[in-house]
């Protein structure tokens, strides 16, 4: 069966609306997001222009603080903190990559971990590892929310993850390796973590071999056609994380998107498979309004 998350992030969506509706009802004001983004490039700002669509759909105020390239690094951080005390923002992202001459890691460490909408603090990802309340990275927390919806237990399942970034195979492995009652609120009903993972990277030797014992592999390598049928037994669950970029010189643009999984002779033996694009793709922006929103109750509170 091929898993729809287009279709899924269309359901999400619309349950958001209804729930901001809701809240203005009330009489309450609207989740709230910031993003910021540094210099011009062309993927970012597209990246942006979805997230802030995104918001508009669902009726999250979404406001887009833009800096120019040559912005300093102490400058960059006080924008930071002045948007860690800013109280009518409930959460806000920093678009990346940065240029080259800001660290990352020192402005993303300095995001309020209760505002990191992106999930992406070592505080949150601390919180994250010790189970305690925190906001997960979008992909992950997308993933999770398909396997939830299309009501595929992960509870002692053998689960390989490909891939250890920090942005998705670690938050991957991490959630599904957890105690179900200590993830997030909010989850289907499908028990989700008490899985036993597998974590596998570019060093890991006889890939094949473990993915064929895996009940669901997560594959999220940025390696078009790496998970090839040969890798995956029958009934397996099959979650293609990879954007790649093909030269297609019959394609509108030159190009079309493939994932990491050879989709055409693996998917007639997965039990469930992502397609690429409309899978893991629609879920990682609608993850980021459930961030945002999740990250307002608590600031609202
Ligand atoms: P990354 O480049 O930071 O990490 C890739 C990981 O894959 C590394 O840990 C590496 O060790 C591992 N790897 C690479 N080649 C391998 C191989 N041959 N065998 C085993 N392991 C291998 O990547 P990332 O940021 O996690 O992204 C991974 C892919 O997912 C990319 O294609 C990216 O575009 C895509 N992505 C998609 C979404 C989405 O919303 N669908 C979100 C984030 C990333």
């Amino acid at each position: 069966m091929i898993i729809d998350g287009k279709q899924i992030a269309a359901d999400i969506r619309r349950e958001l609306r209804a729930e901001i509706e809701a809240l203005l009802r009330e009489g309450r004001r609207a989740p709230k997001l910031a993003i910021v983004i540094v210099g011009h490039s062309p993927a970012s700002e597209t990246y942006v222009a979805n997230k802030l669509k995104a918001c508009a759909e669902v009726g999250i105020e979404a406001v887009k603080l833009a800096y120019p390239t040559e912005i300093t690094e102490q400058t960059l951080l006080t924008e930071v903190h002045r948007l860690n005390s800013d109280d009518s923002i409930d959460g806000f992202i920093v678009q990346l990559p940065l240029p080259p001459h800001i660290n990352e890691t020192t402005i993303l460490s300095a995001i309020d971990y209760r505002k990191d909408v992106d999930g992406l603090t070592p505080e949150n990802v601390g919180r994250t590892v010790q189970g305690l309340p925190s906001i997960i990275s979008a992909t992950p927390r997308g993933i999770r929310e398909l396997l939830a919806r299309y009501r595929i237990p992960t509870e002692g399942k053998h689960v390989v993850v490909i891939g250890r970034s920090n942005i998705v195979g670690k938050p991957m492995a991490i959630l599904l390796m957890q105690r179900p009652y200590l993830s997030l609120p909010n989850m289907s009903a499908a028990s989700l973590g008490d899985a036993t993972v597998t974590i596998c990277h570019s060093k890991t030797r006889d890939l094949a071999a473990i993915c064929r014992t895996a009940d669901i592999i997560i594959v999220a390598a940025g390696s078009p056609n790496l998970l090839t049928a040969d890798m995956v037994s029958e009934g397996t669950v099959v979650i293609d994380v990879g954007i790649n970029r093909i030269d297609d010189p019959a394609a509108p643009r030159g190009y079309r998107l493939v994932g990491d999984v050879d989709f055409e002779h693996v998917a007639p033996k997965a039990a469930y498979i992502t397609p690429v694009p409309g899978g893991v793709g629609p879920m990682t922006i609608v993850s980021l309004l459930q961030n945002t929103i999740q990250a307002y109750h608590e600031h609202t509170r």
